[in-house]
C-alpha cells in the first residue's frame, strides 16, 4: 500500500462525517408540522411555537400566525407574513404560529409546466406522472404566472370564530403576469384531520408585492420542483385548549369550504 496514512485519514473522515453534518442536513426528508388542521378548524389560533424555533425544522413551508393574522410563506430560509391588507411583511423570531408545515427543501424531481396550464390541470398532471400518492411531497413552482388568485385572513379576537366563519369574509387578491414562487405541500388523503389532504399552496411574488393562500392560478413559464417527504414529525400543542377539544368528528366538508372559499375581492393596499 503506497499511502497508508492518507487512507487511514480518509477512513477516519468517513466516520466523522455524520457527526459534523449540520442538523438540518440530517432532516432533509422530514416534514415538520405544528398542531393539526382540525384544531385550526375549531378556532385554536393561539401561537404555540415561535418562528425562531420553527426555523430549526425547515427553510421552506407554509402556515399561519398567532390569532390567524395572515398567511405564512417560508422560502430559502426567510419567513414572510402576507396580511389581510395584501402586503408582505418580514417575520420576527419572537412571532408565534398555531399551525405550520416546514421542511428543508431539496428538489428531487423537476417538471417543466407548459404555458397556459391551470391549477386543476397541474394537479391532474401530477396525479398521472407522480406515483407517490401515499407520502408527503414538498411542492415548489418557480417562474411567471399569467394569473394568480390568493387570499389572506385578518387577525381574530377572542372568542375565536371557527375557520369557516373567518374565510367566508376573507379578502382575495388577483395578479396578472407576475413572477414568483408557489410554496406548499401534497398531503395524502389518509391524514385528513391532521392536515389538508391534496395540495395546499401559498404564493410569494418575487418583488414581495403580494402573495397568500392560493385559490387559483395559470402558469406562463414555470418549473415545478418536488421534494419527496417520507418522514413526518408532528408537534402538538400540550395545553388545556387542545386537550379539551373533541377531535373525533369528520370535518372534511368544513375544511373544503374553508380552503376553497372565494371570499370577497379586495384591492391590495398600495404601498
Ligand atoms: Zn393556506
Amino acid at each position: 500500500m503506497k499511502y497508508p496514512s492518507i487512507r487511514r485519514f480518509l477512513l477516519c473522515l468517513t466516520f466523522l462525517v455524520p457527526a459534523i453534518l449540520p442538523a438540518s442536513a440530517q432532516r432533509d426528508n422530514a416534514l415538520t408540522q405544528i398542531s393539526t388542521i382540525d384544531a385550526i378548524l375549531n378556532g385554536l389560533y393561539d401561537g404555540v411555537l415561535s418562528f425562531g424555533e420553527l426555523r430549526e425544522y425547515g427553510d421552506f413551508g407554509i402556515g399561519t400566525f398567532h390569532s390567524l393574522d395572515g398567511e405564512m410563506v417560508a422560502l430559502d430560509g426567510a419567513f414572510y407574513q402576507v396580511k389581510a391588507d395584501g402586503r408582505v411583511y418580514d417575520v420576527t423570531d419572537t412571532a408565534t404560529t398555531p399551525f405550520s408545515s416546514v421542511t428543508f427543501f431539496k428538489a428531487e424531481k423537476e417538471i417543466p409546466i407548459a404555458p397556459g396550464k391551470n391549477y386543476q390541470q397541474i394537479q391532474a398532471l401530477l396525479k398521472e406522472t407522480i406515483t407517490a400518492e401515499n407520502i408527503f411531497q414538498g411542492i415548489k413552482i418557480v417562474g411567471t404566472f399569467r394569473y394568480m388568485k390568493t387570499r389572506s385572513v385578518p387577525g381574530q379576537t377572542k372568542p375565536y370564530p371557527p375557520l369557516v366563519k373567518v374565510t367566508a369574509n376573507q379578502p382575495t387578491f388577483e395578479f396578472h403576469d407576475i413572477a414568483g414562487t408557489v410554496v406548499g405541500f401534497y398531503t395524502p388523503d389518509y391524514v385528513g384531520g391532521l392536515n389538508v389532504p391534496g395540495y395546499h399552496l401559498h404564493f410569494l411574488a418575487d418583488d414581495k408585492s403580494g402573495g397568500g393562500h392560493i385559490l387559483d392560478f395559470i402558469v406562463e413559464d414555470a418549473t415545478l420542483f418536488l421534494d419527496y417527504l417520507s418522514e413526518i414529525r408532528i408537534i402538538l400543542p400540550n395545553n388545556a385548549d387542545f386537550n379539551s377539544l373533541e377531535l373525533s368528528k369528520d370535518r372534511s366538508e368544513e375544511l373544503h369550504q374553508a380552503e376553497k372559499s372565494t371570499g370577497k375581492k379586495l384591492e391590495r393596499a398600495s404601498r
